[in-house]
């Protein structure tokens, strides 16, 4: 079994019983019921009790906060609450709700078991309900990543020259002011891969680039997307609706490449491509073509890159933000709970 097809199934299973079926209703919280108090008085946090098979199950929480039941590193849990309420992660504001109430949260690869999530007022308003007794505990999967070891240029490991180091620090002033911007959702919570074709390298592998001559050091880092293997030319297509916040043929590790805003704080990033049609500030649908795919920037051979960024927005430096698992969202349906 493939490694990607392996993080859908844990996914696919994980999520089934609260996330693949049917969406979990949700009314407006009613502040004396429920997981509240009028008095203020601490509710018991959702129990966690562990199956035979050794995965958590988590006990959905109650109104006025629902999340997914269970989650994986380096996926990400969907929660429902009452609107533009802050949603919190271990403590710390990770998530803003959107006008319908549906939060995303990113969760990092080496997330604990149990992700707790909470609630906080919305900026300059009033809580519309004792947010203290508002908690969801999410069973986390543990990942099984790979490692992986590619030979390559050392122009392609790490900038070389003068003009190679201009090259990629202009391209990291570029995206560092298009991730400032931020877009109100334009769709739902479903993707599709951006093409059609073998998934060849799964996110999460860790990654060691090895240089062709003795000229310059290596290089580690883990694999912060996923890879599509197709021929020069094949169509990219967005993953889903969105707004491109950056369209550019040449920027240094990523190549020709789209991001592209869906709101909830989710941005795919799509590398490598030949040619690039998309131009920054296109409103895109799903399956829209952006350009086609290539071998430009930081690789081996053509294949697309989809890298999938949870954008924390609640933190203006975005030193939040992590690179999440693609395949996740490939798995979880249409943003149901
Ligand atoms: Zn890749």
């Amino acid at each position: 079994m493939k490694p990607t097809i392996l993080a859908g199934l844990l996914v696919c299973s994980a999520l089934g019983g609260g996330c693949a079926s049917s969406p979990v209703p949700f009314s407006p919280p009613q502040t004396s019921a429920g997981a509240s108090s009028s008095q203020g008085e601490r509710v018991p946090p959702a129990s966690t009790e562990a199956e035979p098979s050794g995965r958590p199950a988590v006990t959905a929480s109650r109104s006025p906060l629902e999340c997914s039941q269970t989650a994986l590193q380096g996926g990400y849990i969907v929660c429902r609450t009452h609107p533009l309420m802050v949603v919190t992660l271990d403590g710390d504001p990770v998530a803003r709700a959107d006008a319908q109430g549906l939060a995303v949260i990113g969760l990092s690869r080496s997330q604990p078991p149990t992700a707790v999530i909470g609630l906080a007022p919305p900026l300059d308003e009033p809580a519309p309900f004792d947010v203290r007794t508002a908690r969801a505990d999410v069973g986390v999967s543990p990942r099984t990543d790979g490692v992986s070891r590619f030979t390559m240029a050392c122009g392609k490991i790490a900038p070389q020259t003068a003009e190679e180091a201009r090259h990629a620090e202009v391209s990291e002033e570029k995206k560092a002011e298009a991730l400032k911007e931020v877009f109100p959702p334009s769709g739902d919570l479903s993707f599709i891969l951006p093409a059609k074709g073998r998934t060849s390298s799964p996110f999460g592998a860790v990654r060691t680039y090895v240089p062709d001559t003795s000229s310059c050091q290596g290089r580690t880092s883990v694999h912060n997307g996923l890879d599509i293997a197709v021929p020069t030319g094949t169509e990219v297509l967005a993953p889903a609706a969105g707004v491109v916040l950056l369209a550019d043929p040449d920027l240094y590790f990523e190549g020709g490449a789209v991001f592209i805003d869906h709101g909830r704080g989710l941005v795919s990033v799509l590398m490598h491509m030949s040619r690039v049609d998309a131009r920054t500030g296109d409103r895109v649908v799903q399956g829209q073509p952006l350009g086609l795919s290539g071998a430009t920037g930081r690789v081996t051979g053509p294949h697309v890159h989809w890298g999938l960024k949870f954008r924390n927005l609640t933190s203006a430096d975005r030193s939040g933000d992590l690179w999440i698992d693609p395949s996740v969202a490939l798995s979880s349906a249409g943003g149901s709970l």
